[in-house]
């Protein structure tokens, strides 16, 4: 194993439990940013240990401008900065032997899981083939295109059951256990970085394989508002199934993806007003 593509999230690091870490701009922010460093450069450190020798990690928190490549171990690009067509999966391609999701959280809805939410706080649900899926799953299927595993996904104890429910193998690193959307029981960096160790050596063991699903991908979003609905009609090829819901549906998980990654960024725009 040579080659690692990192997506990186924030709501998902030790210590992370509050709006206040996450928001640029807060006086918890710095901190909550300088954890997200820490947690990741374990990851990257054991890897390199292990052999690897090209890791490119995808910054896939809010601006995509929370890590700063003078402050990542050696040996590693940093994909930074916030328009990017792929967002959480930018640059994955299928020269990668593997990819890694640190920092995951639950998915939209969940009461018990720490600063849970599908990409946007606009979004109330969203299912692929009927299956209510968040991010781990959503972005799993982009890696699966490209036939990359997902080797570990690291998160509150939320985010390890929707890794259980991928049936890849995928390992998973729990930081925190959730208690309500915005506290947690929280693990010290140094018992996370012991469990890091132990998992990518078990990873380093077995066959993980590519999570995929079969075609046609029908994907339904759920929003906030009725009208953000009325504006994602725009995109071509989506469909009102009622009230606060589109459709789209593609044999093409890429553009479905894509399709996904434009709603959201319609149903987000500060425009209701
Ligand atoms: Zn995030």
């Amino acid at each position: 194993m040579k080659r690692i593509y990192i997506s990186c999230d924030m709501e998902g690091i030790t210590g992370i439990c509050s709006d206040r870490h996450r928001e640029i701009g807060d006086v918890f922010y710095e901190w909550g940013r300088k954890m997200m460093t820490r947690e990741l450069n374990t990851v990257i450190d054991i890897f390199l240990k292990k052999g690897v020798e090209d890791i490119v990690v995808n910054d896939s928190h809010h601006y995509m401008m929370n890590l700063r490549i003078d402050e990542l171990s050696s040996n590693v690009s940093l994909i930074s900065g916030t328009h990017k067509t792929d967002s959480m999966m930018e640059g994955i391609t299928s020269e990668f032997d593997g990819a890694v999701f640190i920092g995951y959280h639950g998915k939209s809805g969940l009461s018990n899981a720490v600063l849970s939410h599908t990409y946007s706080d606009s979004i109330i649900k969203v299912t692929l083939n009927g299956i209510c899926t968040g991010e781990t799953t959503l972005n799993a299927a982009f890696a699966g295109s490209k036939n990359v595993p997902v080797l570990l996904v690291s998160g509150d104890d939320k985010v390890a059951e929707e890794v259980t429910e991928l049936k890849t193998g995928t390992r998973s690193v729990v930081t925190k256990i959730g208690i309500t959307r915005s506290a947690g029981m929280m693990f010290h960096p140094e018992k996370i970085a012991k469990d890091y160790k132990e998992s990518i050596e078990k990873v380093f063991k077995s066959n993980i394989k590519p999570f995929k699903i079969d075609p046609p991908y029908i994907l339904d979003v759920t929003l906030k508002e009725t009208q953000m609905v009325d504006i994602a009609l725009r995109i071509p090829g989506t469909k009102r199934v009622d009230d606060s819901t589109l459709r789209f549906v593609s044999d093409d998980y890429i553009t479905t993806y894509r399709a996904f990654i434009a709603i959201q960024t319609i149903a987000s725009a500060n425009y209701l007003k």
